[in-house]
């Protein structure tokens, strides 16, 4: 990895504050029932505090101010992907995709936010046991939600770096599913990216071809042709993802190639692009040493991150399927 110091942005971006949820307020729904935020606690002989036995979700909420209401962007899918991931990890699916939709909903209508919001849908080996299983033990659940705007700086481009750590391996840890305990991997490459002076850390998979960024995919646009990795490249199938590989197939008739993308590749695009629920569409303007295209946000990027936040916020009709309303 290089070690150079990333070059100057145009302006300097604000960095997002990402709040620390506060115990004293809200709600949460908690293991059947919609409870006091401060009331939704577990104990610390918890299996999956121990053991990073747990599955998670997260899910943005915008607040249309205009239109004085909540979208709330794939709301089905994100559950979908839930009981998806509780599956694999032996968690009961003791609520349907509709139950833990309306529950959502109906925290959302009681909060009565007028601002952004992420959701966070959690569920856990609950049991206050050491034994290493999955299997028969208690499980939890619960969903809480909070304000929150940008996760990162959208409009000014990100500097990232190839980490030295390495995608955990789907044959380690199965990486289809959003488990807590794979988070440790993310978490370590932010922070040394972070101590280098990146604002983002890019993963490989071990056979050394471009995975996915901490929290979010990866796309680059190079000679007119949108790649992003593949399904098997240990990657986790992102819901923003699959957004904009739909939005560009129906706005520019455009299919992105699902492909190994090789590390040189990132330092010799005209533009690159991370997606997620957090980072939303973001601009990659710096590579490891490398300027991406010009060195500013690229304009295929900034069009598509203008189209993906109308049609999020339930301003274009076209994508009304996207969200649901509140
Ligand atoms: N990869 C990882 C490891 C993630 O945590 C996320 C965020 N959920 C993503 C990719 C992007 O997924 P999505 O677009 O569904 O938020």
């Amino acid at each position: 990895m290089s070690s150079s110091v990333p070059a100057e942005r145009p302006q300097a971006p604000s960095a997002p504050v990402i709040p620390t949820v506060q115990t004293s307020e809200g709600l949460a729904y908690f293991n059947g029932a919609i409870v006091p935020m401060s009331a939704a606690n577990v104990n610390v002989a918890t299996h999956g505090l121990h053991y990073g036995t747990g599955c998670f979700e997260g899910i943005r909420g915008y607040w249309n101010a205009e239109h004085q209401r909540m979208y709330v962007l794939k709301l089905r899918e994100h559950f979908e992907r839930f009981n998806r991931s509780r599956h694999i990890l032996r968690i009961k699916e003791q609520e349907s995709v509709d139950q833990l939709s309306q529950i959502t909903l109906d925290l959302l209508r009681r909060m009565q936010y007028h601002e952004d919001v992420y959701i966070r849908p959690l569920a856990f080996k609950a049991q206050r046991t050491i034994k290493l299983t999955l299997s028969a033990l208690e499980d939890g659940i619960t969903i809480y939600t909070f304000a929150m705007g940008n996760y990162v700086d959208i409009s000014h481009g990100l500097h990232v770096c190839i980490s030295p750590w390495r995608r955990v391996s789907g044959n380690a840890v199965p990486v289809r599913a959003k488990t807590t305990g794979a988070y440790i991997n993310s978490s370590l490459a932010v922070d040394d990216a972070a101590a280098a002076g990146f604002d983002e850390a890019i993963f490989l998979t071990e056979s050394g071809v471009v995975s996915e960024g901490s929290s979010c995919n990866l796309f680059i646009l190079r000679n007119g042709q949108l790649s992003t990795p593949r399904p098997n490249d240990d990657i986790l199938e992102g819901i923003t993802r699959g957004c904009v590989m739909e939005m560009v197939q129906r706005e520019l008739g455009m299919t992105v190639v699902e492909r190994a993308i090789d590390r040189t590749e990132l330092y010799d695009a005209d533009e690159i692009f991370l997606t997620g629920t957090g980072v939303q569409i973001s601009p990659v303007t710096k590579v490891d040493n490398c300027v991406v295209g010009t060195g500013n946000p690229g304009s295929f990027t900034m069009e598509l991150q203008r189209r993906y936040l109308r049609a999020v916020r339930g301003d274009d009709p076209a994508y009304a399927s996207w969200v649901t309303a509140l």
